[in-house]
């Protein structure tokens, strides 16, 4: 029994080379063969974040959806995409 990361990966495999082979059929390049390796990591890491926010003036980092201001500064929270 496969695990579903694996079979993220498998499936993120063959559709980035599905895509490939299309792209190289359309435009004759192969360019984004470049881009298969990649495409697991984008599915982990998209599945597994959770939305982190972050204080523009402290650094206050949370992943609580009920913080909707810094309790420090009292400070909006943005979304952190540092990670
Ligand atoms: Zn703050």
């Amino acid at each position: 029994m496969a695990s579903s990361t694996l079979l993220t990966a498998l499936v993120g495999i063959a559709v980035s080379l599905l895509v490939s082979y299309l792209v190289w059929a359309y435009f004759d390049t192969l360019a984004l063969f470049l881009f298969v390796p990649f495409v697991p990591f984008l599915f982990r890491s998209r599945r597994s974040s959770v939305p982190v926010r972050r204080c523009p003036v402290c650094g206050f980092r949370t992943a609580n959806p009920e913080f909707t201001h810094c309790p420090r500064d009292g400070t909006e929270l943005r979304p952190d995409r540092s990670e």
